[in-house]
């Protein structure tokens, strides 16, 4: 099975401050790096990498080279990336000693999505494919629908959380992945606890608790537990689990090896600093698994 990702791609651009800068102050970054974001584009990445064939739907800018090749260095099909006007997204990302950060993201060529282009994408996706959508590109929505209409498995990461965004896609939706604090607004904002989200499947990832997976028909849960490890970056930990709980469902796994092998996935992932780059190879998974 193949899963289609419909997501953001970010240079995430990346300052090492010496404290964060106060209004009006001009600062001199420590250290400057460049790297691969976006949540779509993260989970594009741990997804191709834990095996699955990974298409991955979205925009970058006319003269972006490096992001293509960056993606399809980690395995993803960027053939059904377009080409617009706009810069491809980014974020500028300060970091001080704390480990703290602060962000801006510039949308960029993430918001010039065009639907009839995901259409046609998905016009040649089969029955049973898996469609993953998070909260960071336009026509979310609208994408589900074309997903459910064709019979694919939809994935949704209601990320970054937008309560009206997440209530509009419930319909639409075979699988809901949150955080504990977007599970926690989902039932504080919408009054909603989670045994009545309508929705066929509810995921929530708990840190270092690990993830439970609800099945909202019968009300079965089933957990797995974190794996302990000495954390250096959890940035892009959700990121990886749903990527690499994609790829083990489109080899048929069940849910519980699909939980495991997301949970394996996710340990290794936050052992290292950087969100798409340090997502695990299949051999890395499969080792860990042993
Ligand atoms: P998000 O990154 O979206 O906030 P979480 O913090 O819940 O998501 O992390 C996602 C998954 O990553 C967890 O379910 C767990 O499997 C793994 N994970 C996160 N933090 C740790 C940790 N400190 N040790 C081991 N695994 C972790």
């Amino acid at each position: 099975m193949t899963v289609y990702n419909f997501g953001s791609i970010n240079r995430d651009l990346i300052h090492e401050v010496p404290h964060m800068p106060a209004p009006g102050e001009t600062l001199a970054a420590k250290r400057y790096s460049v790297g691969l974001g976006g949540k779509g584009a993260n989970q594009s990445v741990a997804c191709a990498r834990a095996g699955a064939k990974t298409v991955h739907i979205g925009a970058v800018g006319q003269q972006d080279t490096w992001s293509l090749a960056q993606l399809e260095g980690f395995g993803v099909d960027v053939s059904q990336i377009r080409r617009v006007e706009a810069e491809t997204g980014h974020a500028v990302i300060y970091v001080d000693p704390t480990g703290e950060n602060s962000i801006v993201i510039q949308h960029g060529a993430n918001a010039e999505q065009s639907l009839e282009a995901v259409e046609a994408v998905l016009a040649k996706a089969n029955s049973g494919d898996i469609l993953l959508l998070q909260n960071e590109t336009p026509f979310t929505e609208e994408t589900a629908k074309l997903g459910r209409n064709r019979d694919l498995f939809v994935i949704y990461s209601a990320a970054p959380f937008e309560p009206d965004a997440v209530s509009a896609m419930l319909p639409y939706i075979d699988l809901l992945v949150m955080n504990r604090g977007e599970c926690e607004e989902l039932e504080r904002r919408n009054k909603m606890p989670l045994a009545d989200i309508p929705v066929p499947h509810v995921l929530v990832t708990l840190g270092a608790d690990g993830a439970i997976w609800r099945d909202q028909s019968d009300g079965s849960v089933t957990h797995v537990a974190a794996r302990k490890v000495d954390a250096v970056d959890t940035t892009g930990a959700g990121d990886c689990f749903t990527g690499v709980l994609a790829a083990a469902l489109s080899e048929g796994k069940n849910r519980k090896q699909a939980l495991e092998m997301a949970s394996a996935a996710a340990a290794i992932q936050v052992t290292r600093p950087g969100a798409a780059p340090a997502m695990p190879t299949r051999d890395e998974i499969d080792a860990a698994l042993q």
